[in-house]
């Protein structure tokens, strides 16, 4: 055997599984496998000036590499169980709280000391939301900010780097189970090699879901896949939203449209930040970060608002549909396309004089168009629906000149079939972050990866 645990993918889930493992059981020998770059070698090329847009990189440095999807994130640290997934189901609603507590402590001392702590609790915002139809959950979140992330991983990295075996630009290709070990077939850049270990930790997250889907059809894994988020993603002058943006920095606000009774939600809030691209298996999808250093801020708030879609039999494929909407963004605008709120009501393409034109000035260089070529009436109409009544608690958000970003995809990973340790049906082989499709965040993904080592450290 080549190590104790092997831990494939180094996003929050992996990271923490690594972090624990080396606290509780020093003496495991730990193999890391991560497809993408080590931190400092993870750099997007779009600079905006000569590289416009996506070109495909063969792994993508916003999705791959040390810190995962992420290490680039806005680094909302969301402690609560009401989203960022279902871990609280599988462990238990206070342990995944302890969890994700003692995750943001480890944060803390690792760089994101200062860092603000926001919460929900007693706010009037909650109220004011009630009162027009809107609902505001309820979370503690911490803000790292996208600056502040990338240290805290920097100095995770360097107290794990010498107690555990780290790989990267090493892709795990294929997982066998033999009778009392795990083998893994690894892509490296100097050639293929394998691997085996006791134990196996899969944290593949978003971009590792195709993939996952191998490993779990090879090893007869019961998987279940329904559902999918689309929408776009809302900008406009910080100023319109910064009374909730200054108090709670982050609100998840839910609503139920009238016309459908599908629920519309706000997501991943970005006070003074940048729409940014995302590239999920070669299809261009639009998110958002910002920065806790005052320099690096902007002038708009980001945010997405998203249509949850749930399917049921006989289709099974959500994350198909997600893409072929995706798809006729990237067909139609190249990548992702831009639109004036104004324009999509009044039923014209956005063009670039219009943009130009407008008192915001877009983050992210995107094509404008028309979104109601690309996205299905019953989402759009939600969205329409949500920015009105958004614009009741914040007013300024249903202006004419409010940029829409399509569009924005949230894949979910299929589900897969493990128990309350996060083990799958096969002894010592877990599934945990955002590839078990049971954790969709920071904090979620962190705790799952804490959960599964301390099991480990104790059988
Ligand atoms: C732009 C952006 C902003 C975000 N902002 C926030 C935020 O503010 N707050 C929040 O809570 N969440 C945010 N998220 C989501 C958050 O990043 C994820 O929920 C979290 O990273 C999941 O952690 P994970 O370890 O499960 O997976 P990931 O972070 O996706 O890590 C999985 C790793 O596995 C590697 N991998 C996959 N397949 C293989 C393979 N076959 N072989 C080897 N390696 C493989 C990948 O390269 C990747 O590095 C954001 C995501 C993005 C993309």
């Amino acid at each position: 055997m080549n190590a104790d645990v092997l831990i494939i993918g180094a996003g929050p889930g992996g990271i923490f599984s690594a972090y624990e493992l080396v606290k509780l059981k020093p003496d495991l020998k730990i193999s890391v496998f991560e497809m993408g770059h080590p931190l400092h070698k993870r750099k997007c090329p779009i600079d905006g000036e000569k590289v416009k847009s996506c070109i495909g990189c063969e792994t993508c440095s916003i999705m791959n590499g040390f810190g995962g999807a992420g290490a680039f994130s806005d680094g909302k640290y969301n402690i609560t169980n009401q989203f960022g997934g279902t871990l609280y189901e599988y462990i238990g609603k206070r342990k995944a709280i302890e969890l994700m507590e003692y995750v943001d402590q480890i944060n803390l001392s690792h760089g994101g000391e200062g860092t603000h702590l926001y919460s929900t609790a007693n706010t009037e915002i909650k109220k004011l939301c009630l009162q027009n139809d809107l609902h505001l959950l309820d979370a503690s979140v911490r803000h790292l900010g996208t600056d502040v992330n990338y240290i805290v991983l920097e100095n995770i990295f360097n107290e794990l780097k010498d107690k555990v075996d780290f790989h990267f630009n090493a892709t795990v290709e294929r997982v066998r189970k033999t009778d009392d070990t795990y083998e893994i077939d690894v892509k490296e850049k100097d050639g293929d090699r394998s691997y085996s270990g006791k134990y196996c930790i899969i944290s593949a997250g978003r971009s590792g879901s195709k993939w996952m889907e191998t490993v779990c059809s090879d090893l007869q894994i019961p998987t279940k896949s329904n559902r999918v988020d689309i929408g776009v993603r809302v900008e406009l002058p910080a100023a319109v939203f910064s009374h909730l943006t200054d108090e709670l920095y982050e609100s998840k606000i839910v609503y139920r449209t009238a016309k459908y009774g599908d629920l519309v939600r706000t997501f991943c809030m970005n006070p003074k930040g940048a729409v940014v691209n995302e590239n999920t298996n070669g299809i261009v999808t639009v998110n958002g970060h910002s920065y806790e250093d005052p320099e690096k801020q902007t002038e708009n708030t980001n945010f997405a608002l998203l249509v949850a879609k749930h399917f049921s039999e006989p289709f099974k494929d959500s994350n198909g549909y997600g893409e072929s909407i995706a798809r006729l963004s990237n067909m139609l605008g190249g990548g992702v396309i831009v639109q004036r709120f104004g324009d999509l009501i009044t039923g014209h393409r956005s063009t670039q004089s219009r943009i130009n034109e407008a008192f915001i000035t877009p983050t992210l260089n995107a094509t404008p168009g028309d979104l109601s070529l690309v996205m299905p009436k019953r989402i759009l109409d939600g969205i329409i629906e949500m920015i009105y009544k958004l614009d009741k608690i914040a007013p300024g958000t249903a202006n004419d000149d409010t940029l829409l970003y399509g569009v924005e995809v949230k894949f979910y990973n299929m589900e897969v079939e493990i128990d309350e340790n996060l083990e799958t049906l096969h002894k010592n082989l877990f599934i945990i972050g955002d590839g078990s499709g049971i954790t969709h965040s920071l904090s979620h993904a962190s705790a799952s990866g804490v959960h599964v080592a301390r099991y480990i450290a104790k059988v």
